[in-house]
C-alpha cells in the first residue's frame, strides 16, 4: 500500500518535498492545495497530478469527497498551520504539518483534539527525526556510550535576507528566528539528552530593530535544565551563517555534528571516531518513514507526532516569556 499524499502551500520548501518524494516508494504525491493557478497548472505537467486532485484554499475542504488521498502535508506560513491543519482534519484526512507545528502551545493544543476527534493522524515535519546519524548518536547516547549526558550546545542560525519576507511577518511567522530555526536547537536538545526540560532561560539581542519589527526576534540566547541535571546551551538568530551545530558532552565522551540540520549531509563524530552512513535526501526517508507510520503503525525511535511537537511549543512559549520578563521559567 502507497501513502497518497497532496501538498498544500506550492513554495520553495513545499517544493523541496514534493522533489523528494519522487524517490519514495510508498509515499506518492497525487494532490495539490494552491492559491496560484499557474502553480497547479505547472505541478500538474511536473508531477502528473490528475485535475480532479487539485484544490484551492477556498474549496479544498471538499477533499472529504476524494477517496485517492490519503494524507495532506501543510507547509504553508507558520500562523497558517492551525487553520490548515484542523480543516484537512475535519476533511478526514491525516495531517502532516510543517515546523513550527503551530505558534504556541494552545494552537498545538487544538491541533491535536480536532485531528484526535476526527480519527487522523497528526505528524510535524521533523526529518531530523529520520535521519541516519542522527539516530546513530541518539541510540549511542540512549545505549551510554557517552556516560552520562550532561551538556548540550544547539548552535542554530542564518542570515535572512529580503526584509519583506513572510518569515519576518509576525503576523504570519509568529516570531522571529525562533519560530524559524531556533525551534531545531529545542527539538536537537531533547532528543540528544532524551529527555524533556524543567526551566528555561533566555535572552534576547537586537541589533537591526528596522529588520527585525516589535515581536520578530533576531538573536535568542537560550538554556534549558533538565531532570538529571544536564544543561543545554542554545543559540538562534537570523543575523549569522554557517551556524549549524550540535555538540553533547557526557562523562565518558561525546558527540559533535556540523551540520546537525541542514539539509545535509550531516557530519557527525564522536570520541570513538566519525559516524558514517550514506546521505539520502531527508525528505525522501521522512516521507517513507511517515508512509510507514500511518500505513503500518510503525513506531519512529524519536516521535513526530502532534504531542512531541507540542513539546517544542511549550518550551517556545516559555523561552519568549523569559525574554520578556527575564525570568526563569519553570516548566513543570
Ligand atoms: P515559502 O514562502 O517558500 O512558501 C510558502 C507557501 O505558502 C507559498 O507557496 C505561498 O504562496 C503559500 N501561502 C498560502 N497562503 C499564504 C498566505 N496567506 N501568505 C503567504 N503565503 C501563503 O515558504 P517555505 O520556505 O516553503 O516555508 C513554508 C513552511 O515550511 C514554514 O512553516 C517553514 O517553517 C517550513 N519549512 C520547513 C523546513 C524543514 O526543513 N522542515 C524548511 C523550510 C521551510
Amino acid at each position: 500500500k502507497v501513502l497518497r499524499v497532496a501538498i498544500m502551500g506550492l513554495g520553495s520548501y513545499g517544493t523541496r518535498v514534493a522533489e523528494a518524494m519522487k524517490d519514495c516508494k510508498r509515499a506518492k504525491l497525487v494532490g495539490v492545495i494552491s492559491g496560484t493557478p499557474s502553480k497547479i497548472e505547472a505541478w500538474k505537467q511536473k508531477y502528473g497530478i490528475p485535475a480532479k486532485n487539485c484544490y484551492n484554499y477556498e474549496n479544498y475542504h471538499q477533499i472529504k469527497d476524494n477517496p485517492d488521498i490519503d494524507a495532506v502535508y501543510v507547509i504553508t506560513p507558520n500562523s497558517l498551520h492551525k487553520p490548515h491543519s484542523i480543516g484537512v482534519a475535519k476533511a478526514g484526512k491525516h495531517v502532516i504539518c510543517e515546523k513550527p507545528m503551530a505558534l504556541n502551545a494552545e494552537e498545538g493544543r487544538e491541533m491535536i483534539a480536532a485531528c484526535k476527534a476526527a480519527g487522523v493522524h497528526l505528524m510535524v515535519g521533523y526529518r531530523m527525526h529520520f535521519e541516519a546519524k542522527t539516530l546513530e548518536v541518539v541510540k549511542k547516547q540512549r545505549a551510554g556510550e557517552f556516560g552520562k549526558t550532561l551538556f548540550f550546545q544547539g548552535l542554530s542560525g542564518f542570515m535572512i535576507g529580503d526584509p519583506t519576507q513572510w518569515r519576518l511577518n509576525r503576523e504570519l511567522a509568529g516570531g522571529g528566528s525562533m519560530m524559524d530555526i531556533g525551534v531545531y536547537s529545542i527539538n536537537g536538545a531533547r532528543y540528544m539528552l532524551g529527555e524533556e526540560p524543567i526551566w528555561v532561560t533566555a535572552q534576547e539581542v537586537k541589533t537591526d530593530p528596522v529588520k527585525f519589527k516589535q515581536g520578530v526576534d533576531e538573536t535568542i540566547t537560550f538554556q534549558m535544565g533538565f531532570p538529571s541535571g544536564a544543561v543545554a546551551s542554545c543559540l538562534s538568530t537570523y543575523s549569522m551563517n554557517n551556524l549549524d551545530k550540535f555538540f553533547l558532552n557526557g562523562t565518558k565522551g561525546f558527540a559533535e555534528m556540523q551540520p546537525s540540520t541542514g539539509y545535509g549531509p550531516i557530519q557527525a563524530r564522536t570520541n570513538q571516531g566519525p559516524i558514517e552512513a550514506q546521505h539520502i535526501t531527508h525528505q525522501t526517508t521522512q516521507m517513507e518513514e511517515m508512509a510507514a507510520i500511518i500505513l503500518d503503525g510503525k513506531k519512529p525511535l524519536i516521535p513526530v507526532d502532534g504531542e512531541e511537537g507540542l513539546k517544542d511549543l511549550v518550551i517556545v512559549d516559555a523561552i519568549y516569556e523569559a525574554v520578556r520578563t527575564g525570568a526563569r521559567i519553570s516548566l513543570i
